[in-house]
């Protein structure tokens, strides 16, 4: 190689490896550890957090439930139920084919929030929605991000417009699933010191430059939760504050009507093994299993990094993480509420004869 001219000896560099992008960069783990693959949940599991179409057909709905039988999914809760015609149609579609193995969400009308009568509208399509089989609520991220009312302002998760929409699920006790912000890093500087750099990388639209920010939108929904302690909310995606469980830890403490699911974030959990464990473990009633994208081969993840005292495995989703994963090995007792226990609780009409 000494005798080659320099640009000879870069090339060949090149063609060896030695000038990758961060995206090539793949090395292979050379630890050797046990490992302990979970194909299967080890009690029934209840997943708070799928989305399928309205239109799925018979067929697909027959593949989708030996799929769950082969994971131990007992229960998938569809949130993209809709409302009106489409609501009963996804009730119909899910619950008429397999009643006891699926449960379906509505979702608000948004248009026309911000005129008269809204308000009122919204919330009886909403009953009309729970009459007609819907068994909880689902608000996704537009809210408090997208929705504008008709002079173009930004609806604030904290809007008294939803006000009577909540009074409905707190009477008719129906949990609400929402969705409220996104990753934290979205908001901040797309460089090198952003843990999401690949995705927005990947995914620009993704990034936040924007009003309202990240903490302006948990402070409003902070506000909205403290408006409403009759209601059952179940806060998407830990809140997107997995990074930080002291403010979730407290969150929980000031509102007892909070809960989260796990969707999506497994991420955050797989690099805590010692306090993200301890944390589950103490909050073990408001904490729920949710998996948000539908794809069975994933779920083994969630089984593996609960479960298993395994080290440093590897993601699914690199532009979730660059970094590898680590189980938690949660008690039986933890597992069972985090599984099914919690959502049987919260979510009505879901046959318990699944569960031990
Ligand atoms: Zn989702």
């Amino acid at each position: 190689m000494r005798y080659l001219p320099s640009w000879l000896a870069l090339l060949a560099a090149c063609a060896a490896g030695q000038d990758l992008s961060v995206e090539e960069w793949e090395p292979r783990s050379t630890l050797v550890v046990e490992e302990h693959l979970v194909p299967r949940a080890k009690f029934p599991v209840i997943d708070v957090h799928s989305h399928h179409r309205s239109a799925t057909s018979p067929d697909r709905l027959d593949a989708i439930a030996k799929e769950m039988d082969a994971l131990n999914l007992a229960v998938l809760v569809n949130l993209s139920g809709g409302y009106g015609e489409r609501l009963r149609t996804t009730v119909r579609n899910f619950r008429g084919r397999y009643a006891d193995r699926f449960a379906v969400f509505a979702n608000p009308d948004f248009n026309g929030i911000g005129t008269p009568g809204w308000p009122q509208r919204a919330a009886r399509q909403l009953e009309e929605d729970v009459g007609a089989g819907a068994q909880g609520l689902k608000i996704f991220k537009s809210f408090g991000m997208s929705i504008r009312d008709p002079r173009g302002e930004r609806v604030a998760v904290d809007d008294p417009a939803m006000d009577p929409l909540f009074r409905v699920c707190a009477r008719l006790n129906i949990p609400v699933l929402i969705h409220v912000a996104d990753p934290a890093e979205f908001w901040v500087a797309h460089d090198s010191r952003n843990e999401r750099w690949l995705e927005l990388k990947l995914r620009p639209r993704r990034k936040r430059s924007a009003p309202p920010s990240f903490d302006q939108l948990i402070a409003e929904r902070d506000r909205m939760l403290r408006r409403h302690p009759d209601v059952k909310f179940i806060l998407a995606h830990m809140g997107w504050q997995g990074h930080d469980l002291s403010k979730l830890g407290k969150l929980f403490d000031e509102y007892p009507n909070v809960h989260v699911d796990i969707a999506a974030v497994l991420y955050e959990l797989g690099r805590i093994p010692f306090s993200g464990r301890e944390f589950l473990i103490r909050y073990k009633d408001r904490i729920l299993f949710g998996k948000d994208s539908y794809a069975p081969s994933e779920f083994p993840y969630y089984w593996r990094v609960l479960e298993t005292r395994d080290e440093y495995f590897e993601y699914y989703r690199r532009y979730h993480a660059h970094w590898r994963l680590y189980g938690l090995g949660l008690p039986d007792d933890t597992l069972r509420h985090i599984y099914w226990k919690n959502a049987l609780r919260l979510i009505p009409d879901i046959d318990a004869s699944l569960f031990e």
